[in-house]
């Protein structure tokens, strides 16, 4: 899968954070921290790379958060698209531009694509019924809207998408509907939109995806879920104030009727932004075109970084925009479509999911005061959700820091340096004759540089990060072996082959560690008193031995100070009071949720709900919070669909009594026919099940 070999340059892109509040580690993990250690090192590889970022600033959440800050929109996302730059920056993470979609080039951008597929007449204008808000004037686009989930019964689903079952909605399909603008029940109301057919592009989609084999497992399959479900229309404008304005004109100057008071949706420009901000970079360089050589060269590698919440929006609706953009259109006027979708999973912390409106989070901004960016950005790697969720703990935070890069790779750079500054005089001593341990390590270089930088090529960057550490476990098992204490007594020839081969392990050390930890790298660099920077090195030059005899070292400082355990406990202490915090606010919120309107014991006698037992689990393919479950009522067995994903693992729940809603209408839910509802209690974040106290026959009617 190497194929950068065969691409001429490499454009490489995170997903555009949302400017509505700051960073936590979650947002970090996804898409900056593998994507800047990739970057890096292609740039020491010396390949012709663009890094491109900016922020996402349009969309309901947004506009709900301004109004709740008594802002404008613009306000809101001036203040966050700065303080997100600047967490980015003291983390270094090294765009080569970041932008924002609010920027003019950006509106110039979404309107191009929008009137390139609007003239070639593949839109379809629709008008349909959408909830409007009477006493607030507007249409509810999106998030404006709540109401229950006709699939789960969640009675807090969004306006586009159910958080419980994970299910993508149109809004209505909702069940008691409630404005989020003035919480009074909207009434159904007729509006025009353009939308994309997304159904023509899946067989071209589907052809495309199927070449790509080499894509890891999740992307795959979230695809292969959509296909199954069929893709649909998908509205390609929203009733908003604040966004892309739909043109008023086509390129023709022909008006654009219905335009009026129309943006473009969020996610259908958001995308483009990438594109917008490689053309601002291509200007602030000074050379205006250059972006078209990464946008519309067919020997492009495009790389996207994003999290899992995004794959939808990268693998299907980007590229379906971009095909249609380059239908029947001039060859020198085509883009590419994504190379490679590295998405990871989820990050979770402490055990718990992370979340921002509960604050149960580590704020980049409140780390970046406490402690230096490097212990984190190896940390995060370490444990990097390349395939399935991981967690961060603050234990296991101080456990890197303290164990492996104060132990091993500090603990190595330091003796080694200090040791020749003491012994030698502050210089590089020449070497005598190498014995085989001193080969072997000198070819234990070459193995790290060329270990590593396959890993971080196929995009395994724990195995990567893991790999470099290893480089510098070997250099102490050396040092160790070869005893420069005693020799300096015994054999000063051998002692000064070890200091010489150590300085020129710390040499290859601050560039093999550079992509994982740059701020480190640089100042070992400094303290090897070398020219130049670590970053301006070549990877493929690491294991040369370039530091020469006589080369005065620079000063040398202690690489990682350690981290004691109340500082540690002081972090989690805080996290522990934000949960308790939080449950104690949900329990009162709980209790005074208003009761529902009294009902005839008819009524509920309608309802049959039945015990039965759970025979099998699973995932369901495309996704993260449903599992199939087959139940056994005694009198017969049922397949039902379950939002349970988050909250049980499929094992778990084998053997388990639980009460089923019997009598249900049969729903499809991605693909999976549900026949019945399993009675659960609590919320998004506390889902329980509920059980008998004691195993009960299959089959009884519960009352
Ligand atoms: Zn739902």
């Amino acid at each position: 899968m190497s194929e950068s070999n065969n691409h001429k340059r490499i454009l490489v892109t995170s997903a555009l954070p949302y400017a509505n509040g700051p960073s936590h580690i979650g947002r970090l993990t996804g898409a900056y921290i593998p994507a800047d250690i990739y970057v890096r090192y292609q740039r020491l590889m010396k390949r012709d790379i663009v890094y491109i970022c900016g922020s996402d600033e349009h969309g309901v959440p947004i506009t709900i958060q301004a109004e709740k800050e008594g802002v404008k929109p613009q306000q809101l996302v001036d203040r966050y698209h700065a303080m997100i730059l600047d967490e980015f920056t003291r983390m270094g993470i090294s765009f080569d531009h970041y932008s924002r979609t609010s920027a003019p080039i950006h509106y110039e951008t979404a309107q191009d694509f929008f009137l390139e597929v609007y003239e070639k007449g593949i839109l379809k204008k629709k008008t349909q019924q959408q909830w409007y808000d009477e006493k607030a004037a507007m249409f509810l686009s999106d998030r404006y809207v709540e109401g229950t989930c006709p699939i789960c019964q969640n009675p807090e689903a969004r306006g586009d998408q159910c958080e419980k079952c994970g299910t993508y909605l149109d809004q209505m399909q909702l069940i008691n509907p409630k404005s989020k603008v003035t919480g009074t029940a909207p009434v159904a109301r007729e509006t025009t939109h353009w939308y994309l057919p997304l159904g023509d592009f899946q067989p071209a989609l589907e052809k495309w995806i199927g070449e790509k084999t080499h894509w890891k497992d999740n992307v795959l399959n979230y695809c292969k879920g959509w296909f199954q479900q069929k893709l649909e229309d998908r509205a390609y404008t929203r009733d908003l104030e604040w966004g892309v304005p739909v043109p008023k004109t086509d390129r023709k100057g022909n008006p654009i009727e219905g335009a009026e008071r129309k943006v473009i949706y969020v996610w259908f420009e958001a995308v483009l932004g990438y594109i917008s901000a490689t053309k601002e970079w291509a200007k602030k360089i000074g050379q205006a075109e250059r972006w078209r050589d990464y946008w519309q060269k067919e020997d492009t590698k495009l790389v996207h970084f994003i999290g899992k919440d995004n794959i939808v929006f990268h693998a299907i609706i980007f590229p379906a925009i971009t095909i249609a953009y380059n239908q029947n259109h001039r060859k020198d006027d085509t883009y590419v479509l994504v190379s490679e979708i590295p998405a990871c999973e989820f990050l979770n912390l402490e055990g718990a999911k992370l979340s921002t409106s509960r604050n149960y989070a580590v704020w980049v901004k409140d780390y970046l005061e406490k402690f230096p960016p490097d212990p984190l950005r190896y940390t995060l790697t370490s444990i990097l959700p390349e395939s399935k969720d991981s967690d961060f703990s603050w234990k296991d935070f101080q456990a890197k820091n303290n164990s492996e890069l104060a132990d091993i790779l500090g603990n190595f750079i330091n003796r080694s340096l200090t040791f020749t500054v003491k012994n030698f005089d502050n210089k590089v001593p020449a070497p005598g004759t190498f014995a085989q341990a001193d080969l072997d390590m000198l070819s234990e270089i070459k193995q790290a540089q060329k270990e590593t930088g396959e890993f971080i090529e196929h995009f395994r960057f724990r195995d990567a990060c893991k790999r470099f550490m290893d480089l510098a476990r070997a250099a102490n098992k050396y040092f160790n072996d070869s005893e420069p204490w005693k020799k300096i007594k015994t054999d000063r020839e051998q002692c000064a082959t070890t200091l010489y081969v150590s300085v020129q392990i710390v040499r290859a050390l601050a560039v093999v560690m550079l992509p994982f930890i740059p701020f480190t790298a640089e100042r070992v660099w400094r303290m090897l008193n070398l020219p130049g920077r670590a970053e301006d090195q070549d990877w493929s030059k690491i294991a040369e031995s370039t530091v020469e005899s006589g080369h005065s070292l620079g000063n040398i400082e202690i690489v990682f100070t350690k981290i004691d355990d109340d500082v540690i406990q002081k972090e989690v202490d805080l996290l522990n009071a934000t949960i308790e915090k939080k449950a104690a606010e949900t329990a009162a919120a709980t209790k005074a949720e208003p009761v529902k309107p009294a009902i005839p014991v008819d009524d509920f006698m309608k309802i049959d709900l039945r015990s039965a037992t759970v025979l099998h689990a699973e995932k369901i393919k495309g996704s993260s919070k449903l599992l199939r479950l087959e139940l056994d009522l005694g009198y017969e067995k049922r397949q039902v669909v379950s939002g349970l994903a988050k909250f049980y693992k499929p094992d778990e729940l084998i053997g388990k009594q639980i009460i089923l809603v019997a009598n249900l209408k049969p729903a499809v839910i991605y693909g999976v026919e549900s026949n019945g509802m399993v009675l659960t209690a609590g919320n998004d974040e506390t889902l329980k099940l509920l059980m008998p106290e004691r195993n009960i026959p299959n089959g009884l009617r519960v009352s």
